[in-house]
């Protein structure tokens, strides 16, 4: 547990919060400020700042528990799909740097939550993007 940190506080239970579920591993809890009605955070309760850190055991848990809270959302809120978002730094919009997910339930109709302007690969992003990348895996 690192000090300072509300998410390791809340997953630990020091801080309460609308858990919608707990297991040894993860809390899963309401979003204080949703996106849509059910918004909810997949916390780990072990402290990692965001997915570079995160131990891959752990990562491994981490979509099978998205995937359970999803079909739940779809079941009982009545949504009709779900984004999972999950930032990793500040240039990415992480506020809380502490791993999380984010279950956003889309309902028919609803505004667009995750969206962006396509731009367009071109050859030459094409040849370096994949040359750089692939080096440094
Ligand atoms: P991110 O921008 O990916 O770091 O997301 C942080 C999220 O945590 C935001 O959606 C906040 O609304 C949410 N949040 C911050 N503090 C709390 C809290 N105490 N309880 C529940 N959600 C929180
Ligand atoms: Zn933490």
């Amino acid at each position: 547990m690192k000090d300072n940190c509300i998410f390791c506080k809340i997953a630990a239970g020091q801080i309460p919060s609308a858990t919608l579920w707990e297991d040894e591993n993860f809390r899963v809890i309401l979003d204080l400020g949703p996106a849509s009605r059910g918004h909810a955070l997949i916390l780990p309760k072990e402290h990692f700042a965001d997915l570079c850190e995160l131990d891959d055991t752990m990562a491994a848990k981490v979509l099978p528990l998205a995937k359970k809270v999803g079909i739940a959302m779809m079941k009982t809120l009545g949504c009709a799909g779900f984004n999972l978002v999950q930032n990793n730094g500040e240039a990415a919009g992480q506020t809380v740097r502490h791993f999380h997910v984010h279950i956003i339930p889309r309902y028919e109709g609803g505004p667009k939550i995750v969206a962006w302007e396509p731009g367009e690969l071109t050859d030459v992003d094409k040849q370096q993007i994949v040359e750089a990348v692939r080096a440094g895996l």
